[in-house]
């Protein structure tokens, strides 16, 4: 196979010189983050005080660990380290409706961040001849404004479709020649069952890549997506945290998603003592941000199980491959792409006087889609036999979860004391959906 590379002196760049690169940048990142109030009081409790302390790559383990609760706390300003007027773009993570964990760009930032999409992009065969669908969601979340622009910097046409309304991409497909998508791999799936339902030909479209990101999927749904569309799928791996999509991705190797060392550097750690791990052994993958001057992002514990490849890619790359993400430390859900924390949930029952003290979230699959159902427990006040107030309150719990999550919930309510209790520790999250979709 003939391998193409969008910036091939980097791309294959021995490893000596490609730590030489990493350790200037993750100077200049430093210096970035010792500009923010949270960053300051961080690194300076741990003996940081200017980039020259940083003197070689190792001493990126003396910087403490980054969480997402961190994120949380130093919302809204706390992690920018440019003036107000300068930032150009914000995003935030999926399923968060702005304000948790924002991430602020510059104009500098937005083009680095394209340039390492692109090289994804590219990375896996696309040219500017490609006709590029975007069939995820845009908006805060970084997965359709992200990849849209890497696509228009390979110079393809792209055609910002949007997550959803299968016909009409099927008629976008066909209307414009579409040779690549970019989706969960669970609307993937659904596409392609509403082909097959709706009589759409694979003679009548021209597909021939997708990218597939955003959630966990396994190797044995890569080759049923494959083998259904008759087309190559490549594993894509981003977080609004580090930018978005372009972290990490296959090459046509498709052995691994390669993490582009000289944006990020990526370390796993045991998640149980923070040790740092070997390379081969699984555990969690923590990443810092190079490339992003106007929230600098440093050790940030991502949760998401993966462990790097040993042995050198057949492509050439010399920036290591991560494995499939396998699942998280923490109760995060992913559903349909977009990230779930149970508490979410919980804190808009919660608030609500009629609804009693138990609930259950239920997680399934409804045909290839994700579900989610909220059951709750209505209050001691409420008649279930009078269904007026009743359909007024599931949709209230509806539609207040929704303006949480951005996903729509199916809400059942049920008696007094009819869910189960379990006991011990309650549980809470029914998660059904087979490991392998
Ligand atoms: P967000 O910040 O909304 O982009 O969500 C990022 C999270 O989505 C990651 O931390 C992962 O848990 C998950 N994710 C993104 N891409 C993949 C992928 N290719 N495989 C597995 N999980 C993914
Ligand atoms: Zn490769």
């Amino acid at each position: 196979m003939k391998y193409q590379y969008w910036a091939p002196e980097v791309e294959t760049m021995p490893r000596p010189a490609l730590e030489a690169v990493q350790l200037e940048k993750l100077k200049t990142a430093v210096g970035w983050a010792l500009r923010t109030p949270f960053y300051r009081e961080r690194l300076s409790g741990a003996g940081i005080k200017s980039a020259d302390d940083i003197k070689t790559l190792g001493d990126v383990k003396r910087i403490p660990f980054t969480t997402k609760h961190d994120l949380r706390e130093a919302f809204p300003y706390g992690l920018l380290s440019i003036p107000k007027e300068e930032v150009v773009r914000l995003h935030a993570s999926s399923g968060t409706t702005g304000t948790p964990t924002t991430i602020y760009f510059n104009r500098e930032d937005i083009k680095r961040w394209t340039g390492y999409v692109a090289r994804c992009i590219y990375g896996t065969g696309c040219t500017g001849d490609d006709v590029f669908q975007n069939m995820i969601t845009y908006g805060l979340f970084t997965g359709g404004l992200g990849m849209h622009a890497g696509g228009e910097e390979v110079g393809m046409l792209v055609i910002p479709s949007g997550a959803g309304n299968t016909t009409r991409q099927f008629r976008l497909m066909q209307d414009f020649g579409t040779t690549v998508v970019h989706a969960t791999p669970s609307f993937l799936l659904h596409v392609e069952s509403i082909m097959r339902a709706e009589g759409v030909g694979r003679g009548s479209i021209k597909l021939k890549r997708a990218f597939a990101g955003a959630e966990p999927y396994s190797e044995d749904t890569r080759k049923r997506i494959e083998g259904l569309l008759g087309i190559d799928v490549y594993n894509s791996y981003g977080l609004s945290e580090m930018n978005g999509p372009g972290v990490a991705f296959e090459c046509q190797a498709k052995n691994g998603m390669h993490l582009w060392e000289d944006g990020y550097i990526g370390e796993i750690i045991d998640p149980e003592t923070l040790e740092p791990l070997p390379d081969g052994e699984t555990g969690e993958l923590v990443l810092s941000c190079l490339c992003r001057e106007a929230t600098p992002i440093l050790r940030y514990r991502t949760r998401d199980l993966s462990a790097f490849y040993t042995e050198p890619c057949a492509c050439g790359r010399t920036h290591r491959r991560l494995r499939r993400i396998t699942g998280r430390t923490d109760d995060m859900l992913i559903i349909n792409g977009v990230n779930v924390f149970p508490s979410q949930i919980e804190e808009v029952i919660m608030s609500m006087r009629e609804v009693g003290n138990n609930y259950l979230i239920v997680v399934e699959k409804e045909g290839v889609l994700d579900r989610l159902t909220v059951k709750v427990e209505v209050g001691p006040d409420i008649f279930m036999d009078d269904a007026r107030p009743l359909n007024a309150l599931r949709e209230k719990i509806r539609k207040t979860i929704q303006a949480s999550i951005t996903i729509s919930p199916r809400v059942e309510l049920h008696e007094p004391g009819a869910l189960p209790i379990s006991e011990g520790k309650a549980k809470r999250v029914q998660d059904s959906r087979p490991k392998d979709i």
